[in-house]
């Protein structure tokens, strides 16, 4: 009977500790009160200015997940190089299987972090008109596996059509 007390009270005692006092809580407290009070901030997913908007992402995203939406101002990269269009991933619709980063050319290409991440970009900021005037030294067998992916398969096709017209 006295064992029994005792365990009761102790049961109530960390209980009590638990409810009023926040004790045991795995959960981190700072994390809920963000949560709980909306300040939780989605982080970005694409780095806007860095990003030359060239669609390869959208081309390799296998969930259809990334959207290339046209800039109020079209931007002038290089000379004859206009960036007219950026992407927008949908979190929703993503499986995270870092294609779109992955494949982006400033990392393909470039070996710079790529302007687009399924979780967090983070500060990317490569100087991209420097960046584009370097030559890219980069085998055939790759160039062609990278393209693959970041072309219309359409334009492919048709290369494929007039080299063996010849
Ligand atoms: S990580 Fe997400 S957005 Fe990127 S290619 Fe994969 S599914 Fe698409
Ligand atoms: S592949 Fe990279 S550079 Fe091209 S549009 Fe996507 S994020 Fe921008």
């Amino acid at each position: 009977m006295k064992n029994l007390v005792r365990i009761v009270l102790e049961g109530t005692y960390s209980n009590v500790k638990r409810i009023f006092f926040a004790s045991d809580r795995v959960t981190d407290m700072d994390l809920r009160s963000k949560i709980l009070e909306g300040r939780i901030v989605p982080t970005d997913k694409v780095a806007e200015v860095p990003c030359i908007g060239c669609g390869g992402c959208k081309n390799v995203c296998p969930t259809g997940a990334i959207e290339m939406v046209e800039l109020e101002e079209p931007v002038e990269l290089l000379e004859g190089l206009v960036k007219e269009e950026i992407p927008v991933l949908d979190s929703i619709k993503c499986v995270n299987c870092y294609y779109c980063h992955d494949f982006c050319p400033l990392y393909a290409l470039f070996g710079e972090a790529g302007t687009i991440h399924p979780n967090d970009v983070g500060d990317v900021r490569p100087d991209v008109r420097e960046m584009l005037e370097k030559p890219v030294k980069i085998s055939e067998d790759k160039i062609a596996f990278i393209a693959q992916y970041l072309s219309d398969n359409a334009i492919i096709r048709k290369k494929e059509d007039q080299k063996n017209s010849k």
